[in-house]
């Protein structure tokens, strides 16, 4: 037994960086065995296999490895995004096709995925990292902010589909976490200023940490959120309620 419950094996996508890296890390101090799926996962310490989440074969052929080494999934996150920047009449639909592609088609991808093993024993944990501009829009992001919002749609459908099979299913949109992804944004001058800008205008005063969406990811994961699925748990300082 973990702390938070009976050891099992979790899949973290975009578990090489930022909010992924440090979802499987929470959860391997929370005493899960922890596998990452990954464009890079070599920077992990933990087992890590290639693949891209839009391609369903890579993504069966991790899964494969990851069930011969650690067991059946039954803990699925998916943290694997990628962001873009366009003003709409300028976006070209291969870009629109990517970004969709990457955030709502790999968490459908995985999912199909790791649900058998979930099936199989009765209980599950699937948490879908989506987006705070799903609740407040986004300029020049309308494939990011449609996908993300695809993917709480998705979330709230599946959690009613699976509640009976042992099965929640919860989504956690950050909001401006300090990652990679935000820097690169802020470096491209693409989040209207800064990230000091930015914490001056969240209630909390302070950027997002990776650790603050694992704590949360680690929560619903947990036995004590066995009654808790379909939902969209913010966490963002507060910028939106
Ligand atoms: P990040 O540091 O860029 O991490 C994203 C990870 O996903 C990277 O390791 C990336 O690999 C991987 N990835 C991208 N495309 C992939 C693909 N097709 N297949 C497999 N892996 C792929 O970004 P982050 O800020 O931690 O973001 C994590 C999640 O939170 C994303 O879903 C993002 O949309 C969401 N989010 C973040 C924020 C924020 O403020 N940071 C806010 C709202 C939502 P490479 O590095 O090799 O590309």
């Amino acid at each position: 037994m973990s702390e938070r419950g009976e050891k099992r094996t979790a899949v973290v996508t975009g578990g090489g960086s930022g909010i992924g890296k440090a979802i499987g890390e929470r959860l391997a101090a929370d005493g899960h065995q922890v596998a990452i799926l990954d464009l890079n996962p070599d920077g992990s310490t933990f087992f890590g296999r290639k693949a891209d989440v839009t391609d369903p074969e890579q993504v069966g052929a991790a899964l494969d490895a990851v069930r011969a080494e650690l067991g059946p999934v039954t803990i699925l996150v998916n943290a694997a995004g990628l962001d873009g920047v366009s003003r709409f009449d300028k976006l070209g639909f291969e870009a629109w096709k990517r970004v969709i592609d990457v955030n709502l088609n790999g968490v459908y991808h995985c999912i199909q995925a790791a649900l058998p093993d979930m099936v199989a024993a009765g209980w599950g944990r699937i948490v879908n990292i989506s987006s705070s501009s799903a609740h407040s829009g986004q300029p020049y992001m309308t494939h990011y902010v449609a996908a993300k919002s695809a993917v709480n749609g998705l979330t709230k459908a599946l959690a009613l589909e699976l509640g009976p099979r042992g099965i929640t299913v919860n989504a956690v949109p950050p909001g401006f976490v300090d990652t990679p992804m935000l820097r690169k944004a802020e470096a491209d001058g693409l989040i209207g200023g800064t990230v000091e800008d930015h914490i001056k205008r969240t209630p909390v005063r302070r950027v997002g940490l990776p650790s603050d969406i694992a704590a949360a990811c680690s929560f619903l994961i947990s036995e004590d959120a066995g009654y808790i699925t379909g939902q969209i748990l913010g966490v963002n300082g507060g910028r939106n309620t």
